[in-house]
């Protein structure tokens, strides 16, 4: 059996850690909205899936919910700098309050591109949750944006949780550092 928690370097936050930080973000949300129609949510795939999933649970407001998907890395490690959207939405956002959930704000491109299709789709106005803030690589501010963010993450290629290197280490139930050596060694099956 291969075993995937051999190509972690470091477990940055376990999934206690990641459970009990999201249900505070869910409560700050849930607070927020209270006296205000609920928001559509929606998520960045596929790395928002998972934190999306556990987030979602912890609001108690009548939200609805989407996906659309963005692509900047194919399978490296470095954003190419020009996100693609490559699945639109389905949920109508003209009027709504949109919280657009990623799995980690980088260089701030795609939160950057996604804010801009969602007000062309007629927000009202664009929050972001992010599970992951990695302020090293920003080259986009969006000083007037709300930002909801459950950790500030060192300038590490991370995975788990979702998020992925290659499609692959996703269903990691922690957050971790991947091994150098696996982004550095020649491609394979
Ligand atoms: P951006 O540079 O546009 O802010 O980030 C684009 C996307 O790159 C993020 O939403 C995330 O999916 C991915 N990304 C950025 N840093 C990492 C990382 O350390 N690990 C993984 N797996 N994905 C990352
Ligand atoms: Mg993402
Ligand atoms: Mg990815």
């Amino acid at each position: 059996m291969v075993c995937i928690d051999e190509d972690i370097v470091s477990v940055l936050w376990t999934a206690e850690q990641l459970l009990q930080r999201v249900a505070e973000l869910g409560s700050e949300i849930s607070r927020d909205f209270g006296d205000c129609p609920p928001p559509v949510i929606v998520g960045v795939a596929t790395g928002a899936f998972v934190f999306l999933a556990d987030l979602l649970r912890t609001i108690k407001l009548a939200v609805t919910v989407d996906f659309v998907r963005a692509e900047s890395y194919g399978s490296g490690t470095v954003s190419n700098g020009a996100p693609k959207l490559s699945c639109p939405l389905k949920v109508d956002v003209a009027g709504k309050h949109v919280i657009l959930v990623e799995d980690i704000v980088d260089t701030g491109n795609t939160v950057s591109l996604l804010i801009s299709y969602l007000e062309g789709k007629g927000a009202s106005c664009v929050s972001v949750c992010t599970l992951l803030d990695k302020p090293a690589r920003r080259t986009q501010l969006l000083p007037h944006v709300k930002f909801y963010t459950a950790f500030q993450c060192p300038d590490s290629f991370v995975v788990g949780y979702g998020m992925d290197f290659n499609e692959r280490y996703r269903n990691l139930p922690y957050i971790g550092v991947l091994k150098p050596e696996i982004y550095m060694a020649p491609a394979s099956s």
